[in-house]
């Protein structure tokens, strides 16, 4: 871990990705190269606390873009990728799944060609320990039926959107370049990431910031759906982890082992909000007034839950934070940071899904 390498990170102007980045940068000695095609989940604004570092380098380069991706390759000779470049919201992949087939398929095709050609004339040491890490989510497993099961890195494949075939089509094709190529790949699974520079479209930040506006609080179907909640920094740890320890080929589930239904999330938020804001909003005593039940999601799965006993045994990994510590941290961090929200929420940014408005 001592070592200076150059890691190649894609997609780190993203959520997960610029919290890498911070990682890397404030906690490692390593040089970080961020490649992201800045689409409208990608904000150079969560990269602004390391931004003038001289370990970090920021490309603006498409992953479906080959020569581009050979001369970021060839210029710094990266010892590790951390592939995060995804199209990545649900809601858009039903709305429109073209982008999501390009992107998370043809871009993460595009790389995987683009890093053989480079890992092949890579010699000694430097090719003996450059590791590609594929970035994947728990959603390629589709959903769990009872309450007892969980996502083993063995549970075969059953993507319920188009989001998640697409993730699960570019796990196939990784593992594909390591069997037939021997590209020296690693794959991880994580559940569902929550913390600092969230999209508002997702469902913690998107609460928060609604509630803030005295705004319904939108909840799908009857908001009985399990999810699986890692705080990011603890994502990114795992990431690091991976890349560093993992052995090649293996793939590694992360999972913050804290299953809440999203109405219980939901309540938590607003028991948060009563306690540090209430007293400045007019007309309601309580944020929980204004949760409202909408339409599901067509194919919503149920129940997502990790078992991530692997990584905790193999690689000695385990989150800091539980849900409990790590929700306050993140309610504070929109309160704290309100310009870095209200810089997305001012340009033409809408939660609209099959017509319906939910803002
Ligand atoms: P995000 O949408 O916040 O960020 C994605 C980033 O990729 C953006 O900066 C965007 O500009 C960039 N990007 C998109 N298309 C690109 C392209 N063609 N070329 C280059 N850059 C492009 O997503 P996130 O939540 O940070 O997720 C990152 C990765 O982690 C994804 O691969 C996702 O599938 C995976 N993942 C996310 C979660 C989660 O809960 N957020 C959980 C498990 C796995």
């Amino acid at each position: 871990m001592n070592d200076k390498k150059t890691i190649l990170i894609t997609g780190g102007a993203g959520f997960i990705g610029s919290a890498l980045i911070r990682y890397i940068i404030k906690n490692t000695p390593h040089i970080a190269v961020n490649i992201d095609k800045l689409t409208y989940s990608g904000n150079l604004e969560s990269l602004g606390s390391i931004n003038s570092s001289n370990n970090y380098i920021f490309e603006q380069v498409d992953i479906c873009n080959g020569n581009e991706l050979q001369r970021v390759l060839t210029n710094t000779q990266p010892d590790i990728i951390m592939h995060l470049a995804a199209e990545s919201h649900v809601d858009r992949s039903i709305d429109g799944p073209g982008d999501f087939i390009k992107t998370n398929i043809v871009g993460t095709f595009t790389l995987l060609e683009q890093t053989r050609s480079y890992w092949q004339l890579l010699e000694g040491v430097k090719k003996e320990n450059f590791r590609f890490l594929h970035v994947s989510t728990d959603e390629v497993y589709g959903d769990l039926e009872g309450t007892t099961d969980f996502f083993s890195e063995e549970t075969p494949y059953d993507p319920s959107s188009p989001y998640s075939a697409t993730k699960a089509s570019s796990d196939h094709l990784v593992r594909a370049w390591h069997r037939t190529y021997g590209l020296p790949v690693l794959i991880t699974n994580c559940s569902n990431n929550y913390g600092p520079c969230q999209f508002p479209e997702k469902l913690i930040p998107h609460v928060i910031l609604n509630a803030l506006e005295g705004k319904n609080l939108p909840i799908y179907g009857d908001g009985k759906q399990i999810r699986d909640w890692l705080y990011v920094e603890d994502h990114v740890s795992a990431l690091m982890r991976v890349a560093i320890d993992g052995n090649v080929g293996e793939t590694y589930n992360i999972g913050g082992n804290n299953e809440i239904q999203n109405i219980e999330v939901v309540k938590k938020i607003c028991i948060i909000l009563d306690e540090i804001v209430i007293k400045k909003m007019n007309g309601i005593t309580s944020f929980i007034e204004l949760i409202t039940y909408v339409k599901d999601r067509p194919g919503h799965d149920v129940r997502y839950a990790i078992n991530a006993k692997k990584i905790q045994k193999n690689l000695g990994w385990k989150p800091k934070e539980d849900f409990e510590s790590g929700i306050r941290k993140t309610v504070e961090w929109y309160l704290n940071n309100k310009t870095w929200s209200e810089n997305i929420q001012n340009g033409s940014y809408k939660l609209e899904r099959l017509g319906v408005n939910l803002k």
